[in-house]
Parts: structure tokens; sequence; C-alpha cells
């Protein structure tokens, strides 16, 4: 067994099953997906670390903890279309590649959508289909989806997400600010929705149409002002 092997499967037991994740097939593909590949080299020693990691363009590498929360929350069986919207890295993509029967991931930023490519290519998934564009009105054309996964931080749930979603169909995605959100679990049920905040949590902001206006941080906006 390689280092990292070893690094993984202590992420799980440490991060993940002490924490409260119990979805055998969430914990079995983080298990197997090589997180270390998705990080640049330099930072491959702490790719199994119980945190974010950058990955260039300002964007992070979601800790593992939240990838499999955010997961689990999906309740995948296997036979879901599931939308991904800020696919990043591609770690996630891959997981949701092993639990899902279809996944389509968009990205905005087209220097991550190729690292990702690069990456993900080595697995040679024929069930995953990754799309430059703005994530925050979804992927209509495509449309409905069983399960969408925002990993980017919205100020208020996109109404055009919870349309692309199939009756019974989960949408987990961070609402609030700019630096910090709250998790939440929106299901469409046959008339209305039933709306779960899972946790707090802290993600990049999801820059669009539906989402945050720019790509100019808080900080740099107070910057300003001075
Ligand atoms: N799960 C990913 C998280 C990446 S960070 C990982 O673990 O690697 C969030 C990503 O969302 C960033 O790459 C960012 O560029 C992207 N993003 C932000 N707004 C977006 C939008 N409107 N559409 C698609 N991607 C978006």
């Amino acid at each position: 067994m390689s280092r990292f092997d070893l690094l993984r499967r202590r992420m799980v037991e440490e991060q993940l099953v002490s924490r409260g994740i119990k979805d055998m097939r969430v914990l079995s593909a983080m298990k197997k997906i090589p997180r270390h590949l998705f990080v640049e080299e330099a930072l491959q020693d702490q790719a199994y670390r119980d945190h974010a990691l950058p990955i260039g363009a300002r964007q992070t590498i979601s800790q593992p903890f939240m990838v499999a929360f955010m997961t689990e929350a999906l309740a995948l069986s296997g036979k879901e279309k599931v939308l991904e919207i800020g696919m990043g890295s591609g770690y996630q993509t891959a997981i949701l590649a092993e639990l899902a029967a279809e996944v389509i991931s968009i990205e905005r930023l087209p220097v991550l959508i190729e690292k990702a490519r690069a990456i993900l290519d080595q697995f040679h998934y024929e069930n995953v289909r990754l799309q430059l564009a703005d994530g925050s009105i979804g992927w209509e054309k495509e449309s409905s989806f069983d399960a969408i996964l925002v990993a980017a931080g919205a100020p208020e749930i996109p109404q055009a997400l919870v349309d692309q979603l199939d009756i019974g169909g989960r949408l987990v995605i961070p609402v609030g600010g700019r630096s910090s959100q709250v998790l939440k679990k929106i299901v469409k049920e046959k008339y209305g929705t039933t709306e779960t905040a899972l946790t707090h949590c802290a993600f990049v902001p999801l820059i669009g149409a539906s989402g945050w206006q720019s790509a100019k941080s808080e900080t740099d906006a107070s910057n300003h002002l001075h």
C-alpha cells in the first residue's frame, strides 16, 4: 500500500467516519479516489488533511469532510442524473461519477476546467460531461435532475435550480454571504419544496446571473472605500 493510500484510509476514518458519515458508498468512493492527484505536486502531502487547499485562480478544493457531507446529503443510489455546479479541481466530480449514473459538471473558469479535464481523463469515466458555463442558472437543456450539488456560495437559492429538479430531487447549496454561508438542502415535492439547514460552511462565491455579480471580494470593495 502506498503512503497516499494509507493517508487516505486515515482521512476516511478520522475525518469522515468519526464525524458521522455513514453512507457506505460515499465512504468507499472517498477511500478509492486519489485526492492528491487533484492538487498541484507541491501540495500533495497536504491532500488528505482536514481542510480546503488552493487550486489556482483564487479557488479551492473543498475540505474532504464537506465533500462527503454534501454527497451523503444527496442520498445517491447509483441511478441518478446529477448536476454539479462549481467543478473546481474535479475531485467532487470524480466522487459523483462513482456514485451516480450520469454527471454533468459546470465550471465558469476555463483554466480550471482544463486542469480538471486532464486529471479526470485518467479515470476514463463514461458517465461524466464537463461544461464551461455559468452554472448559477443551471443547465436547462438537460434537465430535469435527480440531484444538484452547488460547491460555491449563493446569495439566495436560484429559482432555476429548483425548477430543474425532478419531483423527489435534492438540491444541496451553500446560501448566505460572500465568505460564510449555511448549507441548505432543498427537496422538490409534487407541490412545493421542503428546505433544511444542514450546517455552517465557507465556500468561495458563486459568480453569475443568479449568483454574485462580480468576482471582486468584499475586501477589495472595502479597501476601495479607504
Ligand atoms: N468541489 C470543488 C469546489 C471548487 S471551488 C472542489 O472541491 O474542487 C468552487 C468552484 O465554483 C470554483 O472553481 C469556481 O470557479 C466555480 N464557480 C463559481 N461560480 C460559478 C458559476 N456560476 N458556474 C460554474 N462554476 C462556478
